[in-house]
């Protein structure tokens, strides 16, 4: 391991003064940044340790939810308001990692894990994302977990977050702060594909601390479920997962609808296309799928991972069906 200096920032103008040092980076549980320090595959030389910022859950009286970044995964899938009124978020956090890791894993260090690509951690393989320009050994070697949607010829690794996922379909606001001052950004717009330029993740620019996310109210929210399919029941990334929000019109027709997939592209993938094919037509299972249909027509599989684009299809149609059954 490279040596690191460690500092812990009491407030967020402290901690974005400490990350102007050079190579520096924020430090939230350190359940992903701590393992690839110790894999040699990120090699900060200062540690800056965001944990003691805000933790908060505020929930305001508009609907809206304001999380702070340092907030733990487990406080928030714990949050009675998140459970009743966003529980495909509270659904989506606790279908990741392990009790331990969600008590210790952060919202902002949440949003910036990097993928699971095997490649990306493997030093003897080529990786654009690790080293830009060397070349990528998932495009021609085992890709079974790897991207079908918006890939590029120089990276097909897909973004490993649970609950990112949710957040995408619930239309969350991310808010940032640097030496720039404060902006937002959706959460759509937070995560890049990865283009010609896979190592750069998100548009994050440098030295900008995630200091919270932002729900907005969306009452139907309450009618939202994730579901998650995987090789293992616990313990494992995503191959295809779907959080969805459904609203129905009193004679059974789709008012509005919320669907975001993970594990099929280097980003938490909102489903532009088939929500606006749902919206004022039947739900039913013919129609989810048509949707899903719509949504994945632009899949382009690798050697290996053509099963993603049905098994997302049919988890989104048996997503939507639950939920338009009543069932979360
Ligand atoms: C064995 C294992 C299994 C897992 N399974 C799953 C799973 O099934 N689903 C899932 O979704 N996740 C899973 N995870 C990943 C886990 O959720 C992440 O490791 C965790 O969310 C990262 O949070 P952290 O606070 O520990 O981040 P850290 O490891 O501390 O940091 C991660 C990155 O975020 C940056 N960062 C941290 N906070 C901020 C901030 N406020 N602003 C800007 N940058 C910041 C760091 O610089 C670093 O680059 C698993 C992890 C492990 C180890």
């Amino acid at each position: 391991m490279i040596p690191f200096t460690y500092s812990r920032a009491e407030d967020v103008p402290a901690a974005i003064r400490l990350a102007c040092a050079p190579q520096a980076k924020y430090l939230g549980g350190g359940t992903n940044l701590v393992d690839l320090m110790r894999e040699g595959i990120e090699g900060p030389h200062a540690l800056v340790d965001v944990t003691g910022l805000s933790r908060a859950i505020e929930h305001r009286p508009d609907g809206s939810v304001l999380i702070g970044a340092g907030a733990k995964n487990t406080a928030v899938a714990m949050d009675e308001v998140i459970r009743t009124r966003f529980p495909v978020l509270a659904r989506a956090i606790l279908a990741g990692a392990s009790g331990q890791i969600r008590n210790m894993a952060t919202v902002g260090g949440n949003l910036l894990q990097r993928t699971r690509c095997t490649y990306f951690y493997d030093e003897a393989a080529r990786c654009n994302k690790r080293q830009p320009g060397s070349g990528c050994d998932a495009l021609e070697g085992f890709n079974r977990i790897h991207a079908v949607l918006g890939a590029s010829p120089a990276c097909v690794a897909t973004h490993p977050s649970d609950m990112c996922v949710a957040l995408a379909a619930l239309g969350a606001i991310v808010h940032l702060e640097g030496e720039g001052g404060a902006r937002s950004l959706s959460l759509t717009d937070f995560h890049r594909l990865p283009g010609g330029r896979p190592d750069i993740e998100t548009e994050l620019r440098p030295g900008e601390l995630v200091t919270a996310v932002e729900l907005p109210a969306l009452p139907f929210a309450a009618r939202s479920t994730y579901r998650k399919v995987r090789d293992r029941a616990s313990y494992a990334f995503a191959l295809v997962s779907v959080a969805a929000a459904l609203d129905l019109d009193g004679d059974g027709t789709v008012k509005d609808v919320r669907l975001a997939f993970g594990g099929l592209a280097h980003k938490p993938w909102r489903a532009l296309a088939a929500e606006k094919a749902l919206r004022g037509g039947p739900a039913n299972e013919k129609a989810f799928r048509a949707a899903a249909e719509a949504e994945l027509a632009g899949a382009a599989p690798l050697r290996d991972n053509g099963f993603k684009i049905e098994l997302a299809k049919r988890t989104a149609a048996a997503t939507l069906s639950q939920l338009a059954g009543g069932l979360q």
